[in-house]
Parts: C-alpha cells; sequence; structure tokens
C-alpha cells in the first residue's frame, strides 16, 4: 500500500516563497567598504526576482553554472538564490585559492556567468584571460563607484532594469542547485554538486534544537564565506527560520567583528577555529569596551577546536562553542556535539573532553568507521579507522571526474578522516589519512608543494607536514633532504617556489635533513616526520 500524500518537490523556491510571506520585515545587514548596508527580508527577495529576470536575459537557463567570486555580502546572497530559483546552479568560487586552481574550477564547471566583487576584480582579472567558458562578467560594486565596462556589466544597473520575476520553473527537486570544489586534495581539486533535496533536507535537520538551533528571534553572523561549503547551511537556515543575518564582508578581523556583534545584537555565529580564536582574544582584551551579551552559541568547525578556546569562552563569556563536523562532500553537516542529558553533569574536565568530540551524527546521516580492508570497526570510543558516512546530503560521486573509484565503498563516502566512535555514539576525530596542512581552516597540499620544491637542482627530496602553529592551527614545514655538495639556505627553497603559490601557501620554515623516512612500499612517512618536529619553533 503507498501512502496518499502530494509529491511535492523539495526545492528552495519554497524556502524563498516562505522569507517573502513570512519574513519581511527581518533585517539583512552587511559590512562594506563603505560602511554598514541594511535593508530587509522584503527587499531582498524582491532583488533576487529582479536578478532572476537579469540572469535569464542574458542568457542563463535551466543547468547553467552562475559563478561567484565575492566576500560574504548581501549581493552575494542574492545570487545564493536567484540562480538555483531560476534552476541555474551557483557557483562559489573560493577567492582564495591560487589562480591555477580556480582556472582549473572555472574551466572544468564550464561556469558562464560569473559575479565579481569590484574589490576583488585585481585578483579576478589575472585569470580572466584564460577562463574558457565564462560569456559574461557581472561586477558586484561594493567599492561604490561606477563599474568600468571594460572590467563587466554593473550588477545594480542590471537590477535596476529588470522587472521582478513572478514566477518560478518548475524544477525537479534532485536537479542541482549549487556547486563547490574541495580544496586542498592531491591532484585537481573535485566538484561537488548539491541538488536543491539535498539542501532543503539539509536546511530542516539543521535548524533542529540539538543541531544549531537556529529561530525567527536568532540574528546570524555567519564568519564562514558564503564559498566554503555553502557557508555550512547557516544562511540557508536563517532564510527558512527567519533570522537576521549579518555579513562581515571581507572585514574579517576581531575588532571589526566584535563591533558588529554588539550593534547588532548577534546570538548565533559560525566560524573556524583560527577566527573564533583570534575574536575571543580580542574580545578578552577589549572586555569593558563590548558588550556581547546577546551571544547565545557558537559553531566550530572545518578543523578542530582548541581547548583552550572551549575553555576559554566558556570561563570568560560563559558561552560553550558547540564543536561540529562536515565536509564540502556532506553539504556539510556531518556531526554535530548536543551533549545528551544524561551526560549534562560530568566532571568539568570530562565534560570538556566530551565537547571537544566533533559529535553526534545529525538525522538521516549515518557514519561508520573501518579498518583498512573496510571491515566495520567496534564503536567502543579506542578503535579508529577511517570515517565513512551515507545520507540524502552527502555526496554520490564527483562531477566529471575519475577518481570516484577511490572515493566511496559499499554506497558509503570514505573521508579520509580518521576517527573513532564511542558507545554514545560521538565521534572523535583522531587523525586523516590525507596530509593535507590544514592552515585558517583552509587547505594546503603538502604534495603540491614537495613537488615544487623537488623541481630545485639542488634539492634531492623534499616532504611539507603540517605543523601545529599558535595563530594558524598548522603551517606547513618543508623538510628538504638536499643533493651531496649542495649549498642551500631557506631563502632559497622560497624563493624557488614563491611564484607559484598563493602567499599563504608557503611554507613558514624550511629544515635541512638527512634522509626522508619511507613507509615500507616506499612512500613518505610523515607520521614520523611529524612526530619530529612537532614541538618546531616557528621563526618569528
Ligand atoms: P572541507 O571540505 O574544506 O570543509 O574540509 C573537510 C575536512 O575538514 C574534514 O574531512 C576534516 O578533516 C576537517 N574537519 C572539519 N570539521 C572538523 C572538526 N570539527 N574537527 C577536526 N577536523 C575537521
Amino acid at each position: 500500500m503507498r501512502g496518499l500524500m502530494m509529491d511535492w518537490p523539495l526545492t528552495l523556491t519554497t524556502i524563498l516563497e516562505r522569507a517573502r510571506r513570512l519574513h519581511r520585515k527581518r533585517e539583512i545587514v552587511s559590512r562594506t567598504p563603505l560602511g554598514v548596508h541594511r535593508y530587509s527580508y522584503g527587499d531582498y527577495v524582491e532583488r533576487v526576482d529582479r536578478l532572476r529576470t537579469a540572469l535569464a536575459g542574458l542568457g542563463v537557463g535551466p543547468g547553467d553554472r552562475v559563478a561567484t567570486f565575492a566576500w560574504n555580502s548581501y549581493r552575494h546572497f542574492e545570487v545564493y538564490f536567484a540562480a538555483p530559483c531560476m534552476s541555474a546552479v551557483i557557483h562559489t568560487l573560493n577567492v582564495r585559492l591560487f589562480p591555477d586552481q580556480l582556472v582549473y574550477i572555472a574551466n572544468h564547471a564550464q561556469d558562464k556567468v560569473v559575479l565579481v566583487d569590484a574589490t576583488l576584480l585585481p585578483l579576478f582579472n589575472k585569470i580572466r584571460p584564460q577562463l574558457t567558458s565564462i560569456q559574461h562578467v557581472i561586477v558586484l560594486p561594493d567599492d561604490g563607484k561606477p563599474v568600468d565596462p571594460a572590467n563587466g556589466l554593473d550588477y545594480e544597473e542590471l537590477l535596476a532594469r529588470s522587472a521582478p520575476a513572478s514566477d518560478y520553473p518548475a524544477i525537479d527537486e534532485n536537479a542541482a542547485a549549487g556547486m563547490c570544489y574541495t580544496s586542498g586534495t592531491t591532484g585537481n581539486p573535485k566538484g561537488v554538486v548539491y541538488s536543491h533535496r539535498a539542501i532543503v533536507l539539509h536546511t530542516m535537520v539543521q535548524v533542529g534544537a540539538d543541531m544549531m538551533g537556529m529561530t525567527a528571534k536568532d540574528t546570524l553572523l555567519a564568519i564562514v564565506p558564503l564559498f566554503h561549503a555553502n557557508a555550512w547551511g547557516l544562511p540557508y537556515a536563517a532564510v527558512m527560520s527567519g533570522a537576521k543575518m549579518v555579513w562581515p564582508g571581507a572585514f574579517l578581523q576581531p575588532a571589526d567583528l566584535a563591533p558588529l556583534m554588539e550593534t547588532e545584537r548577534v546570538t548565533l555565529v559560525g566560524g573556524v577555529p583560527t577566527i573564533i580564536g583570534a575574536l575571543y582574544q580580542y574580545l578578552r582584551e577589549n572586555k569593558s569596551k563590548h558588550d556581547i551579551s546577546s551571544l547565545g552559541r557558537i559553531f566550530v568547525g572545518g578543523s578542530a577546536c582548541p581547548r583552550s578556546l572551549m575553555e576559554g569562552f566558556r570561563r570568560d563569556f560563559g558561552v560553550w562553542i558547540s564543536h561540529a563536523w562536515g565536509m564540502t562532500e556532506t553539504t556539510p553537516i556531518g556531526t554535530v556535539a548536543a551533549i545528551k542529558p544524561h551526560l549534562e553533569n560530568l566532571p568539568p574536565e570530562e565534560e570538556v573532553g566530551l565537547r571537544l568530540k566533533q559529535g553526534l551524527p545529525a538525522p538521516f546521516v549515518e557514519i561508520r568507521i573501518v579498518d583498512e580492508s573496510g571491515k566495520r570497526l567496534p564503536e567502543d570510543g579506542k578503535a579508529f579507522g577511517e570515517l565513512q558516512v551515507r545520507g540524502p546530503w552527502i555526496v554520490s560521486g564527483y562531477y566529471r571526474d575519475p577518481r570516484d573509484a577511490e572515493s566511496f565503498q559499499d554506497g558509503w563516502f570514505r573521508t579520509g578522516d580518521v576517527a573513532n566512535i564511542d558507545p554514545e555514539g560521538y565521534l572523535q576525530l583522531v587523525d586523516r589519512t590525507k596530509d593535507v596542512v590544514k592552515s585558517g581552516g583552509e587547505w594546503i597540499s603538502s604534495v603540491d608543494l614537495e613537488n615544487a620544491i623537488m623541481m630545485h637542482p639542488q634539492v634531492l627530496e623534499a616532504a611539507v607536514i603540517g605543523v601545529s602553529h599558535p595563530k594558524w592551527q598548522e603551517r606547513p614545514l618543508a623538510c628538504v633532504v638536499p643533493k651531496p655538495g649542495a649549498t642551500l639556505t631557506p631563502g632559497d627553497i622560497i624563493a624557488a617556489i614563491k611564484d607559484r603559490f598563493a602567499t599563504w601557501w608557503l611554507p613558514n620554515d624550511v629544515v635541512f635533513i638527512e634522509a626522508i623516512p619511507k613507509t615500507s612500499v616506499g612512500k613518505f612517512d610523515k607520521k614520523v616526520l611529524r612526530d619530529r618536529f612537532k614541538d618546531h619553533q616557528w621563526p618569528e
């Protein structure tokens, strides 16, 4: 017997319609180079409708990729709903990637249109000549200056002359709504394609009280970039619940964030440990200057939350950080560290330990750990193995990419993270199979750096490892074996590779060693190197 219910598609248009009908008066606030901009959800929806018309006028049709190259702002966020609600696909480009990667990504995704912050044009114009599929560049005039037609179309002018679209195309819930490329994997970045259904289900679960618990009463400060894993889904959750939204733009220094939190009465913040850590230090040092008493929840993910940060926020501001784990491939929420009622009154040391775990799987997400042969491991909080996940918002394949075979096992996605799961079901990450260096929530490929260093004629071998850093969590350390008789300095190594990478990719230090330790199959054994250099002192 089948249920007798409507076959109703789960698409983002439903969330946008809800905002139009119910949240018209809620505010969206953006920090821009010109100061603070504010408007209502009513204004937002109207501009989204105009943008749908404008993009259609430029030839954007179903399935076309609409790329963005922008900071977190109201204009960028207008594209977030406009593209999918006209059955196109928003593709957020990570403005922090280095040019070769951006070119690969934009060409691989075959982006048709790109919307670029005026303040990011100098960066964008460097890659522009190599973009093969872009038909229109639209400039978001965040600097308030008239747009030079040589750079592209003026976003505001386009909106002004486009009538608001009044209806939606029929959209299949499994159609693509958004795209994002993973960064820092060896080889080329991989494309993840989010369906409407995946995002809608993710949003519904995300607002749950044991997840991120967002309501119409909240004011969200999304520090996590719109170009990194859908800003963790937070903006979709805000539009569905009618939360006030605050966008920090490019102003991510604590001295900019703190006053915004105070004046807008922010209740909920999401960001990577580096930024939240810097914010914490600043707030502590300037306690009397800023009233952040409205703050109720802070979500931290992207890399492990340091104990000192978790304890410090609680001690100094009375707020527990909620730790969450996810990936670009998981839309991104996989787990959130909610505390079960019978674990609420643990001794303080144990409680912090529990909160520092990555948490419980979201409803509909299943997790397991397996050994190298793929056998499921016991969930005793001790045994650890590769973390695998499955669920309705977990990737089922990469976009036009031959690397699927190694990424899935029996219908489970192989995360590349190494973890344990305790008998209560809490996930704890212990390591990662990949050797990427995590710097401030962004990834740096150690292999790319090694390959470049090993091209130096006086270098025999090189391995790059992530070593902990007080500000950036990790920074790359290059371990180099010079050829016999070579006369090399650390500066020579950096000089040889510096034009090939973004500055923040460059190793903070270079050490010269006798040999790179190898595994039994001849691969570099970075574990040994990591142990050896775990207390490495970074140069000032
Ligand atoms: P990305 O796709 O860039 O979001 O990176 C996903 C990866 O970040 C995961 O596979 C983990 O290795 C790491 N990660 C995400 N959240 C956490 C967390 N809470 N603790 C430790 N590592 C994390």
